[in-house]
C-alpha cells in the first residue's frame, strides 16, 4: 500500500514532498496528501520525515490519539 500521513504528527515541513521521486505527495491546505496511484512505496518520504508522521500501515493508526 501507499505511504500514509499521520496528520496528528505532521508539522507541515514539506520535506516529504521534496524527497518523493514520483511527486506523489501534494500539499492540501497545510497538510501533505499522498496520491496512492503515484506512490511506488520507495519509503524515501518516511526516511526524511523528522516527526515520524509517515507510515505504511493502515489508516486505523491515525484514529488512535496518543
Ligand atoms: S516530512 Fe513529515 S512532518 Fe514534514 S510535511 Fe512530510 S509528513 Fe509532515
Ligand atoms: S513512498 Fe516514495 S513514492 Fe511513495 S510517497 Fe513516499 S517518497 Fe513518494
Amino acid at each position: 500500500m501507499a505511504a500514509f500521513i499521520l496528520e496528528k504528527l505532521c508539522h507541515g515541513c514539506q520535506r516529504c514532498l521534496r524527497a518523493c521521486p514520483n511527486e506523489a505527495i501534494k500539499m492540501v491546505a497545510h497538510l501533505p496528501v499522498v496520491h496512492p496511484e503515484q506512490c511506488d512505496e520507495c519509503e524515501e518520504c518516511m526516511e526524511v520525515c523528522m516527526h515520524g508522521a509517515i507510515t505504511f500501515r493502515i489508516e486505523e493508526e491515525s484514529n488512535h490519539a496518543r
